[in-house]
């Protein structure tokens, strides 16, 4: 079975232990003053973090190197360095961990708030007030911290969509999908090219995201000789939107008995995905005739109560509107401000 693997590859780098000191105490009437180096603190790990309110990897695309903090060096008087601060890199809950050389799996953050120290960091040196001994009080060395772990990681996310794209085939689905999201689906400008589900990350401001899919089987797969499959519903199971691509090009074909027909299909299909909300938009407004025909589609719809939106894959109009509208509808608002 074919899954929908997100997948980003970052560096990272804990913190360096600092060093420890060699010091040695000056007080005025103690002649042979003792080793007063402090330790050295240990470096910050790298440390990755499940967070139930992430759903990709978007944030490890735009930045792929992430460093802790050293520690500090000890110092004279006995004063211990810091210890350096963790880094903590929220992942989706179900990422994958694993090492880009060997490919080997080095951790599974299936469950919410489970954490994985990705990189080690280094442990701090001691000062050379631990090297003192009967035959040497006086050690001019002390240690060294200890370098940082480094690696290379690869991490894995199976996307599940946030938002299912229904509609005829020919409607601009995956034009619009492609248009919002990192997706490159497959184009063509004949029916049933869509026999896989296209899923893509869709980014908004804020460093929002979600999943979008591209839902086939309805129609197209049903024309085919079968419906939806298992492999397809498994990505819609946590789909909480529709978005409802309606083509009003003048081709003899009504939009509204369109909608209908997809209304149709999915409540016999799934009723699970029938009952969700959903955006209806007329797709191709950057051609003449559809732009013509969107006024009376309004109408008709309204009198439904059902919201038009107009849209264009081709140049992007209304995108942004619907993709805000969609975002409040799989209800991640809330969970983004805490
Ligand atoms: P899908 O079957 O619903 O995924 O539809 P596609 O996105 O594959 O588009 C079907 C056809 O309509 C293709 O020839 C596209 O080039 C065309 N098309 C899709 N969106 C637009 C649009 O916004 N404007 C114009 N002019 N053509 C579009
Ligand atoms: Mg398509």
């Amino acid at each position: 079975m074919s899954a929908f693997i997100d997948e980003a590859r970052i560096q990272l780098e804990a913190g360096d232990g600092g060093d420890g000191s060699a010091a040695f105490r000056r007080e005025k009437f103690i002649p042979k003053g003792g080793p007063s180096g402090g330790d050295g603190g240990d470096g910050g790990d790298v440390v990755l973090f499940a967070d139930p309110g992430l759903h990709t990897l978007l944030d490890f695309k735009y930045r792929r190197h992430y460093a802790a903090q050293a520690g500090e060096h000890g110092r004279g008087k006995d004063q211990y360095g810091h210890r350096g601060a963790d880094l903590v890199l929220r992942v989706p809950v179900g990422t994958i961990v694993r090492d880009a050389g060997s490919g080997d799996a080095l951790a599974d953050l299936s469950t919410a708030d489970a954490r994985f120290v990705a990189a080690r960091g280094g442990k701090g040196g001691r000062g050379n007030r631990h090297f003192a001994t009967a035959t040497r009080q006086a050690p001019r060395f002390a240690e060294s911290g200890t370098p940082g772990e480094v690696r290379a990681l690869l991490l894995e996310l199976r996307l599940l969509a946030d938002v299912g794209i229904v509609g005829f085939p020919n409607a601009g689905k995956s034009s619009f999908l492609a248009r919002v999201s990192s997706a490159r689906p497959k184009i063509a400008d004949y029916p049933f090219t869509t026999l896989v589900p296209q899923l893509g990350v869709v980014a908004l401001v804020g460093g929002r995201s979600f999943v979008m899919a591209d839902v086939p089987g309805l129609l197209e797969g049903a024309h085919a000789g079968h419906g939806l499959g298992d492999r397809f519903l498994r990505h819609l199971a946590r789909t909480r939107a529709l978005l409802h691509v309606l083509d009003a090009e003048p081709q003899g074909r009504d939009p509204l008995a369109d909608y209908d027909v997809v209304r149709r299909e999915l409540a016999l299909h799934d009723p699970a995905l029938a009952a969700l909300p959903e955006i209806v938009a007329v797709s191709k407004m950057d051609r003449p005739e559809v732009a013509e025909r969107a006024g009376e589609l309004e109408r008709r719809l309204g009198e439904r109560g059902i919201a038009l939106h107009r849209t264009s894959g081709a140049t992007g109009m209304g995108t942004a509107e619907i993709l805000e509208d969609l975002w409040k509808l799989i209800g991640r608002a809330e969970a983004h401000e805490s």
